[in-house]
């Protein structure tokens, strides 16, 4: 191949790139419409698919008359350079969406030595190009992993070493990386950043796809290749079609296959014909041996449970991988007494433990079962015997359970609920509103507290009572992330916004699962140095109990965000059962009184003696206090007189939407409600309440 500068050959390549990547774009829409089991809308791909035949026509004939074409290419390069700048990212985009990830970028190295790189990410921040000379530290670190990795692609984790890097510079928690190679030499690298929503990380599925796909981008990047290239695409659809039909571990058939097979199953259903149903498992601590012991112990623990599953149906049952720990069976006779017989032999298969890699483990399924009938979809059936396993789980006594419409009506809202879960984070239905924390003092305010939403397309803006308790551990560490990454991005404008010596802070909630996260410290980070937030304006909250949990881990942890510069503080102190005689050596910076204490300072002789109580125990331990859910204003003047510095609740503001804040802020108002709004006192009165309070 002649040695051409990369903007050369990238934009001689304009054309049929496009066309290229259409024609993939079509392809993988079809492929990820067919994993969804939306097989009837690929109709809609054909006008495209049309067109692009059509193009690609065109361009061959084009192809003959090169030679002048050349000259009018030179001249057009500034106009092609930015078309082809749109097909790099149009590509990178179907990798985020192949992989539901937040973040994908391609690194191109120079064909000459004096030529710069070519860097082109995509993410949920936009799109972005740039062409250094050099590549930064982090970028060698790309093409570092990539070279070693060679053909196969890899999963990066990690906080240490080139992995680190890669990550710590982009924000991500996990990536996956791949070379992308040409005939004669290395092309560059392509990463996929951050799993957004179908699990916490990326499994080995996706290093399937992301193979099949790295290697066609090398192919459409280079020159020259797009006949073949065309002619590969047969091949790469075939490719597609099985993994998209299969699971790539356990080689199991896929919850898209299973649910087509369900449905052409329910198709069948007439009144004398047998009526199938579908049994639906979930591996008990598979979570924790995945955790405790690895992906890879997880792995093979997964192949052997297919096994099982295997042995344990007939040959006219069909067993099938939904993904993660999921598996389900499809019986398409017997009814619901070879259904019950079936989940028997399934749960007697589970009876010995499992060894893998020289361990025992016992993993026991728990197993909903669902019958068809006569109108039911394969989506609505599928999902009659997950509710069913969901109030298996639920119940430690029961192993195997029939779905029953009434008993399960509560049941199946609240998975149904916790289903939709996972797409509103994908759909950014998440939000988070901030609540005025306010100086007694003087007003103003001195921070919010992040509390997050569920915007939901029907049953309108939830509160965190409504879906934190139905969220699973995946789905609080994601929600989790979510917030503080939305909250650090707020408070970052209103640093803006405010200007000058004023410090408005960020208060948010930590569950208890995520003090239990290992990837909580490098996430705040992360969402610290993308915003280039003061660590100083963080303060996180985390309640007793889950302090109480795991104490030695959980105290590890506040020890790291104090290290980090984040503050500390305690949620709801004193309703937990607080071992308050160790109070003195957890690394805390705040106690926030909570709302049933303020709620009895009722009038000017109410019993003030607990909130003194904590009060003076916090002075004591020089720790800041914030009084939760204050109304009324006898309450503030009570909270003022015992000493008390911030405050926080309706008799301010309730929850605010954080446009709202900014504009807030930008007029300077400070909250004493219920008189109307105060304008700012001067700014020295104001750092003196600042001292005052902090
Ligand atoms: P919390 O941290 O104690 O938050 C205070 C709750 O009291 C908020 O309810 C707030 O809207 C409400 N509130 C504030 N002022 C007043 C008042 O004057 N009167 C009354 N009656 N209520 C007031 P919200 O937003 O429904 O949150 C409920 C709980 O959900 C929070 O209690 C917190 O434990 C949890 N939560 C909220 N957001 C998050 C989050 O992002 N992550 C985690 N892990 N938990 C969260
Ligand atoms: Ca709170
Ligand atoms: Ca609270």
């Amino acid at each position: 191949m002649d040695r051409i500068s990369p903007v050369r050959w990238l934009s001689s390549l304009g054309a049929p790139m496009v066309v290229g990547m259409s024609t993939i774009a079509i392809v993988l829409g079809a492929v990820v419409m067919l994993r969804h089991g939306r097989a009837v809308e690929l109709a809609f791909l054909f006008p495209p698919g049309l067109a692009s035949v059509l193009v690609w026509r065109g361009y061959v004939k084009e192809r003959r008359q090169r030679e002048q074409l050349d000259l009018l290419l030179a001249s057009l390069r500034e106009t092609t350079t930015s078309q082809l700048e749109m097909a790099i990212h149009q590509l990178l985009r179907i990798a985020r969406r192949l992989h539901h990830a937040e973040y994908a970028e391609l690194v191109i190295l120079p064909s000459e030595p004096e030529e710069p790189f070519l860097i082109c990410s995509s993410g949920l921040r936009g799109d972005t190009l740039h062409r250094p000379e050099k590549p930064s530290e982090a970028d060698a670190a790309v093409l570092e992993i990539a070279r070693r990795a060679g053909p196969t692609p890899t999963i990066v984790e990690g906080e240490r070493g080139a992995p680190g890097l890669v990550l710590a510079e982009r924000g991500l928690r996990d990536a996956i990386v791949g070379a992308v190679a040409g005939d004669e030499r290395p092309l560059g690298a392509l990463v996929v950043g951050d799993c957004m929503s179908d699990g916490a990380t990326f499994d080995s599925d996706d290093l399937a796809v992301f193979a099949t796909f790295v290697g066609h981008v090398s192919v459409v990047l280079e020159n020259g290749r797009l006949g073949q290239s065309l002619e590969q695409l047969a091949e790469l659809k075939e490719q597609l079609r099985h993994q998209a039909f299969h699971d790539s571990l356990t080689g199991l058939p896929n919850r898209v296959l299973f649910t087509e097979s369900v449905a052409r199953a329910l198709d069948g259903v007439g009144p004398d014909t047998p009526v199938p149903s579908v049994l639906f498992l979930d591996l008990d601590d598979f979570k924790v041996v995945n955790d405790t012991w690895g992906h890879a112990a997880g792995d093979e623990l997964l192949v052997h449970a297919a096994d099982r599953l295997r042995r344990a149906v007939r040959s006219s049952d069909m067993p099938a991988r939904l993904g993660g720990d999921e598996f389900a069976v499809l019986l398409t006779e017997g009814g619901m007494g070879a259904a019950r017989d079936a989940a028997e032999r399934i749960a007697d298969a589970f009876d010995t433990p499992f060894s893998v890699h020289d361990r025992t483990f016992a993993v026991r399924p728990s197993i909903g079962i669902a019958v068809g009938q006569r109108g039911v979809t394969a989506e609505q059936l599928l999902r009659n015997a997950d509710v069913a396993m969901y109030a298996a789980k639920a119940d430690e006594d029961v192993q195997v359970a029939l779905y029953e419409a009434e008993t399960h009506a509560a049941a199946r809202r609240r998975r149904e609920l916790a289903l939709e879960l996972d797409g509103a984070l994908g759909r950014f239905e998440i939000e988070v509103h901030f609540q005025p924390v306010v100086s007694l003092v003087s007003g103003v305010i001195e921070a919010f507290e992040a509390l997050v939403r569920w915007a939901h397309p029907v049953h309108g803006l939830m509160s965190p009572g409504d879906f934190l308790p139905i969220a699973d551990n995946r789905q609080m560490a994601a929600i989790g992330k979510r917030v503080v990454a939305e909250a650090c991005r707020h408070a970052s404008l209103w640093h803006e916004a405010v200007g000058g010596t004023r410090r408005v802070g960020i208060w948010v909630n930590l569950s208890a699962i995520e003090l239990t996260s290992d990837h909580l410290v490098q996430d705040i980070r992360s969402a610290l140095e993308r915003t280039r937030l003061d660590p100083g304006l963080l303060t996180v909250e985390i309640t007793e109990s889950s302090v109480i949990k795991g104490e030695e881990f959980a105290i590890r942890k506040m020890r790291d965000l104090r290290e980090l510069g984040v503050r500390v503080a305690i949620d709801d102190f004193g309703t937990g059962y607080s071992s308050l005689s160790r109070l003195g050596e957890f690394p805390l910076d705040v106690l926030k009184i909570p709302q049933p204490f303020v709620d009895r300072l009722v009038d000017a002789d109410a019993d003030v003696s607990l909130v003194d109580a904590i009060l003076r125990l916090a002075g004591s331990l020089g720790l800041g206090a914030v009084a939760e859910g204050v109304e009324r204003e006898v309450q503030a003047d009570l909270l003022r007189e015992l000493g008390c510095g911030l405050g926080q609740g309706y008799l301010y503001a309730p929850a605010l939407d954080g446009d709202f804040v900014l504009r807030l802020l930008r007029s300077g108002i400070t909250l004493p409600a219920p008189h109307g709004f105060r304008s700012a006192p001067p700014v020295g009165a104001q750092a003196r309440d600042e001292r005052r309070v902090a």
